[in-house]
């Protein structure tokens, strides 16, 4: 199952003039339904579905994501096989889309074969994104140069296709900033995923065009930074993830996350923002839609019901 053919792929690719893609990401399927019963509608803009704690159970973990009210998930690769697995899910799952792209931890995997095959699969109708990519240099598990030059071969790639990326970013703000915003960097647009660098960052970064995405951290006892970017950002800047399965919100902090779980951190943020979750909940997937070009029927028409059930407390 995890190296399984990817049959809407388009070897060679035919969209290398650099202009945006015309079509939606939806490919052959209908547009999945609003989760019946639910009000509050939310994307999980960043999960990991294709991980091993999800083996056991992934169609029920995906499932009680929907009931939850959460429209469409974004599941993010992180290597090749990773990225293989995510477009496998989502061509399974109408309400699953996949990123694909090499973590800077991965950077070494960067090579020029494994680069085109991250092209031919970004042209399958159901990769939104390329990511997660970035740069990490608190652990430092690859080369510094090393990362480096897989992000640029993949903000490239990002660019040629006219697709938006999903940075990963971990003690290399400054860096990360000089690369992205320097006058010769590819044309992209995306999302600082996890958002780590506190209120005053996030504001730069948002000025200038590009999303941030807060997960668990907004919920936890030392999470005051995260919180502080959370009230900070603009609203239309503004993306609610999981990372799942880590960064478990509270009161789950520790267990494996799972995307229904995102109802915790918008909740959490609509709290710090002191405005209605339905409000939240309706703008942060109007971005997510306009980002990543999510064919969401109820989030484009702006119709969000309101009400709606708790996440159930599975995981
Ligand atoms: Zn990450
Ligand atoms: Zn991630």
């Amino acid at each position: 199952m995890r190296d399984e053919a990817i049959s809407g792929a388009s070897p060679g690719g035919d969209r290398t003039d650099g202009s945006r893609r015309q079509r939606s990401a939806a490919g052959d399927r209908p547009a999945p339904e609003p989760a019946a019963g639910a009000g509050i509608v939310l994307v999980d803009t960043h999960c990991h579905l294709d991980f091993p704690e999800f083996d056991p159970d992934r169609e029920q973990v995906v499932a009680a994501a929907r009931a939850a009210g959460v429209a469409a998930m974004i599941t993010i690769g992180v290597d090749l096989a990773s990225s293989r697995r995510a477009v496998a899910l989502a061509e399974r799952h109408a309400a699953v889309y996949a990123a694909v792209g090499i973590h800077p931890h991965s950077a070494r995997e960067a090579t020029p074969a494994a680069l085109a095959e991250l092209r031919r699969l970004a042209d399958h109708p159901r990769v939104v994104a390329i990511g997660e990519i970035g740069l990490d240099f608190h652990r430092g598990r690859a080369e510094e140069a090393v990362q480096r030059r897989a992000l640029q071969a993949q903000l490239e790639l990002a660019a040629e296709r006219g697709l938006p990326v999903v940075i990963h970013q971990r003690d290399a703000v400054e860096e990360l900033w000089a690369l992205l915003t320097a006058p010769q960097a590819p044309r992209v647009e995306g999302v600082l995923h996890c958002f780590s660098a506190g209120p005053e960052w996030a504001l730069r970064w948002t000025a200038a065009g590009w999303f941030v995405g807060l997960d668990g951290p907004v919920t936890f006892k030392n999470g005051e930074d995260a919180r502080a970017v959370a009230r900070a950002v603009p609203l239309d800047r503004l993306l609610v993830e999981t990372d799942a399965p880590f960064l478990a919100p509270h009161p789950y902090r520790g267990r494996r996350n799972q995307p229904a779980w995102v109802r915790l951190v918008a909740e959490r943020i609509a709290r710090e923002r002191r405005m209605p979750l339905d409000e939240l909940a309706r703008r942060t997937t109007a971005n997510a839609v306009r980002l990543f070009r999510l064919p969401l029927a109820e989030a484009r028409g702006g119709g969000v019901r309101v009400g709606g059930a708790a996440p159930p407390p599975m995981g």
